[in-house]
């Protein structure tokens, strides 16, 4: 069925929200020393509908870094450019059942990433992007992620310097894809874009109309414009539904029913196709990574609002 009236779905994210807020559990992330940093307090919520109904509670305009979240945007543009079969014999769409930054997982399956939510297949994803130098090739991300949030998107400088400084994992990945024969180009300056991209700043509101962009067929509901086709959308979507929450994406999925992704700076989106796409943010992570104030909330808000993919009633 559609989304109840805008009026009761507002009722149903204050709700939430208040319900959420004095949650404790959970612990922000320290692997990039800066994000250790992040107020665990904060907590914001946002649903945008197709039809453009917009809803914030909390803290939905507080800036925070994208970070893995960055990899589900990229990955429908590289679509975009590149087409379906493409973009699946390069970058897969199967589940490690590893931890996301694994260099195993690569080591298993002939330097093959994969699936484009784990980092080494985002990294060969970023490296679809088109541009002959990596400046032009971050350019297009940083417009292509503006235009699924109907903004400019700007990056923050300090996540992208503290993460720069620290991301010797990240640059491995990038190595072994190149000896693999899986990367053109030099590793360190596509992983150099993939660290920008991780950067971008956005709020969960930013987050909820990028989804809602996804669920609307690739049409902005607030800008109207069309930044992918809806082939892209449902693509994207289905490898989301498997992999975008880290190793509980299976748990996810049975419970909540929807594609979604989050990042360790604490945001996460779940997508409703043809309903619209809710947002969380807040800092304290579970031990996979995933927002925990977040992920209940966003939990609340399917079932309350009826988004469950599964559900026939
Ligand atoms: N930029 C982070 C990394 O590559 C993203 C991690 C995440 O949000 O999962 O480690």
């Amino acid at each position: 069925g559609a989304l109840p009236g805008w009026d009761r779905v507002e009722e149903i994210v204050r709700e939430a929200h208040s319900r959420f807020s004095a949650e404790r559990g959970g612990r922000v992330a320290d692997y990039i020393p800066v994000l250790a940093e992040a107020d665990p307090d904060l907590f914001g919520l946002a649903v945008i509908e197709v039809g453009g109904g917009l809803h914030d509670a909390g803290d939905a305009r507080h800036p925070f870094s994208i970070q893995s979240i960055s990899k589900m945007f990229v990955y429908a543009l590289a679509i975009r450019e590149h087409g379906h079969e493409r973009v699946r014999d390069i970058v897969g769409v199967n589940n490690t059942g590893l931890a996301f930054n694994s260099v195993v997982a690569l080591e298993l399956n002939d330097g093959h990433p994969m699936n484009p939510m784990v980092n080494a297949g985002a990294i060969a994803t970023t490296a679809l992007m088109p541009g002959s130098t990596t400046a032009e090739q971050w350019e297009r991300v940083r417009e292509g992620l503006s235009a699924f949030a109907g903004r400019s998107l700007s990056l923050d400088g300090v996540v992208y310097a503290s993460e720069a400084a620290t991301n010797e994992r990240n640059r491995a990945l990038g190595w072994l894809l190149r000896s693999y024969g899986r990367l053109s180009g030099d590793p360190d300056e596509v992983v150099d874009v993939y660290t920008r991209q991780c950067a971008l700043s956005v709020t969960a509101h930013d987050l909820a109309v990028m989804g809602a962009t996804l669920a609307d067929g690739g049409v902005n509901p607030v800008t109207g414009e069309r930044v992918v086709s809806a082939e892209v959308c449902r693509d994207t979507l289905a490898v989301v539904a498997s992999t975008g929450l880290y190793e509980r994406s299976g748990d996810w999925l049975f419970e909540i029913g929807l594609p979604a992704k989050s990042g360790v700076a604490g945001g996460i989106v779940a997508v409703a196709p043809g309903k619209g796409a809710v947002a969380g943010f807040s800092p304290p992570l579970d031990d996979a990574g995933n927002s925990v104030r977040s992920q209940m909330a966003i939990g609340y808000l399917s079932r309350a609002l009826g988004l469950n993919l599964f559900a026939s009633a």
